[in-house]
This record gives structure tokens, sequence and C-alpha cells, in this order.
């Protein structure tokens, strides 16, 4: 894992080529949500596409680098937690779950994670192979997203009666919300429908409520700070809707890049091209987090993409970003990562051989006692400050090698590797 995590829209991601995708992944850890895993597969059912669908959904996948990415947890999920009373971190690292948490002989407590589900079905997309299963959900998220119609909405939400005076900037309407949550009295038990809305079952619901009577809290931020991020994020569109903002509107397609927004806690930066996302997202984004238009990101790792062909291994191994006048991506490392000793490089790919196995049979006795010892499922709550985390990530032997050597990995550093 290097560089600051970075989060990018379907339209940012899809505007890179596979070369600057590989520079994106050499310099950012590339968090991505499951809404943009099904918007890829989405395309499968694209009616208008001029090419191939599955040749195409085979080359956006190909271009999700897993090396140096994650697919992060469904926010439902994450939001679930929230509001059970677990703790969902949101100090911009990608949040993965279905580990393991594990005790192995001399290296300490620690956590195993194996290659998530959407990980192993991006690899499969990369070689044009596609389950029947996942037709089905292309088809599926097709209808979905064709059949929303936000002005049903618009007419749902003024019987909820939820009054207030027409705003011209996100920032005012934002300051309503925060009004507006700050003056209920139980924000989980008047928000149910909400709730409901952003998938959370009923009964965790209820049980939220209760718990909220009986603690006593006043302010959702303190109850469950995912929850309460999730509630702004979606009463500002909700609200913004409701009284015609110029910001937010009726376009089917906002009301999918609203699910980015719930995973804005996960990353240091934010890039997407999308209006929407460019007008808004600035509320919801702490001091310590950045917004990156797609024009401005694609430019800046098309320059490196340009440079990096003249590189010696030595400077491809170094780890921080070519020092260029004005280059993004090097102030995005130098707002989001402390600084390294200048001389830093990414030892894997200068490492002898010896040393190189030696890691490596470390990390597969720890897996193995990890898959002995278990306990089941990711528990949130023991480890919070494990000693080691093992991720376990599948390569397709088609991307190109991370050692920046231009070929695909399968005839570079993965070649003796079965
Ligand atoms: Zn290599």
């Amino acid at each position: 894992m290097s560089g600051p995590c970075i989060i990018l829209d379907k339209s940012a991601f899809q505007s890179l080529k596979k070369s600057e995708s590989f520079i994106l992944h050499k310099y950012f850890f590339v968090n991505v949500p499951p809404v943009l895993v099904l918007e890829i597969i989405g395309d499968l059912k694209k009616l208008s596409l001029k090419k191939d669908p599955h040749k195409m959904v085979s080359e956006y996948a190909g271009k999700l680098l897993l090396s140096n990415g994650f697919v992060n947890t469904h926010f439902t999920q994450l939001l679930t937690s929230s509001l059970k009373g677990e703790p969902v971190f949101m100090d911009g690292r990608p949040l993965i779950g279905m580990g393991r948490s594990s005790y192995v002989e001399g290296q300490g407590k620690g956590v195993v994670i194996d290659c998530s589900p959407e990980l192993e079905a991006v690899n499969r997309w990369k070689d044009g192979n596609f389950l029947k299963s996942e037709e089905i959900l292309a088809e599926r998220w097709r209808n979905i997203t064709q059949g929303i119609n936000l002005e049903y909405l618009r007419q749902k939400l003024r019987a909820k009666a939820l009054r207030i005076p027409r705003v011209e900037i996100p920032e005012e309407l934002i300051e309503m919300v925060d009004d507006f949550l700050s003056n209920i009295s139980n924000p989980i038990g008047e928000l149910y429908w909400l709730f409901l809305e952003l998938g959370v079952a009923p009964n965790t619901i209820e049980r939220a409520s209760l718990r909220w009577q009986n603690c006593g809290y006043t302010n959702l931020v303190s109850f469950a700070p995912y929850a309460h991020h999730c509630v702004r994020v979606s009463l500002f569109f909700y609200m913004g809707l409701f009284h015609n903002c110029p910001f937010t509107g009726t376009r089917a397609t906002n009301k999918i890049d609203l699910e980015y927004l719930y995973y804005l806690p996960f990353c240091n930066v934010f890039a997407s091209g999308d209006n929407f996302h460019v007008r808004i997202c600035r509320v919801f984004l702490r001091k310590d987090q950045s917004f990156v238009g797609r024009d401005d990101l694609k430019r800046d790792l098309a320059a490196i993409d340009s440079l990096w062909v003249k590189f010696t291994p030595n400077q491809k191994a170094y780890i921080w970003p070519p020092e260029r006048e004005g280059s993004i991506v090097l102030d995005l490392w130098k707002k989001h990562v402390a600084p390294v000793r200048s001389d830093d490089q990414n030892l894997a790919f200068l490492m002898s051989k010896e040393k190189q196995e030696e890691i490596l049979s470390r990390l597969k006795l720890i897996k193995a006692t990890a898959q002995q010892n278990a306990s089941s499922q990711y528990d949130f709550s023991p480890i919070h400050e494990p000693e080691f985390i093992q991720i376990s990530q599948k390569m397709n032997p088609k991307d190109p090698c991370p050692c920046g050597s231009g070929l695909p990995a399968g005839q570079c550093h993965l070649k003796n590797i079965k």
C-alpha cells in the first residue's frame, strides 16, 4: 500500500488510458467503492454502446490493478455496524471486511483478509469471463437505474413536509441539514424511512432507536459518526430535491453518483468529472481531504506516464512521485503523505531473490496458521492495533507488473510464481 488513498468515480476512471491507470495505481492506493464495480458490470447490458459490451467491460476491468487497490466494504454494511455501536474508522483509510483475526506464534495478533469476491470477479472479467449470475446482475442494475424516478420522490418528500426556504449554494443547504438534525429529538426514530431507504434492516433501526432513548444521547455524530455522515449526505440530497436546488436535480444518475459520497470518509482524495460531484462534494470533505477534477488528474498522470518510460529501475522503485512544477500528484502527496527519507524506495523490486523468498515463506506461514486458528468472521472490536495485517490479493497475469517494467506481470515478476 503506498500513496494517498483515492476514490474515483466512473467517469474519472473511464477517462484513463491503461498506462495512465498504471501510474495512478503506482502513486495512489485505489479504493474501489462497490458502486463502481456495479457501474462497470452494468455496462454489459448497456444498449447504446457501439463496441461489444463484453469487450468494453473487460477493458474497464483491465484498468483496475489489484496490486495497489481494494474494494471497500459496502456502505450499508458499515452503516449497520455504525448503528449497532461498532466502530467505523473514518480517517481516510479503506475499510475492508471479512478478515479473520488471529494470533500467530512469534508474529503477534493480527488480521488476515482474503481476496474479496468482487476482486475475484474483476479478475475474471479481465479475461472476458462472465458468470450467468453477473449477466443477470447487470440486467437488474440497468433496470434499477432506469427505474429511478426522482420526480416521484420529490412529490413523496413534499408530503413529508420538510419545510426549508429555497437555497442557492450547497453550503447553505448543508447548514440547514445540520440545523434540522440538531433540532430533532430522536433522529433514528424520526428518520426511520431514510435508514430503510439506505438499506438498513428494520430491526437494526428499531434497536438503535431504543439505544438512543435509553442512553440519553443528544447528537447523532457522537452516537454513530458514520451513520451521521450517511444521513447528512442523504438528507442533503432529498432536501435539495424537495426545494428544487440548482445543484441537486432530478437526473436519475444523480442517485447513483450520490452513492459515491457515502464512501468519502474512506479516502484522502476524491476524483470525479461528474458535475453533480463537482458542485456538491466540497461540503462533505474534511479539511484533510482533497477533491481533484477528472481532467486535471488525467493530465498529470499522462505527463508522468510520458516520463516513466525513460526512468531507470532505481527511479521506478523510488516511492515519491517525480518532482515536477505544478504536479497535482506531487501536491497530493505533500498534503496527504508524511514526509519520508529522500532515499526512500520500494525495496521489494530491488531485493535479492533469497530475501524475497524469506519474506514470502513468512507470509505463507502467517496465512496458514491464521486459517487454522481463525475466529470465523471479522470482528471489528478486538484488534484496534493489530501487529500485522495480511491481505491476500490475486493478480491477473495480464496486469502490468508493479515493478514498472512495462511487461505484463505474467512475463515479469510473476513468471515463476504459480
Ligand atoms: Zn516485474
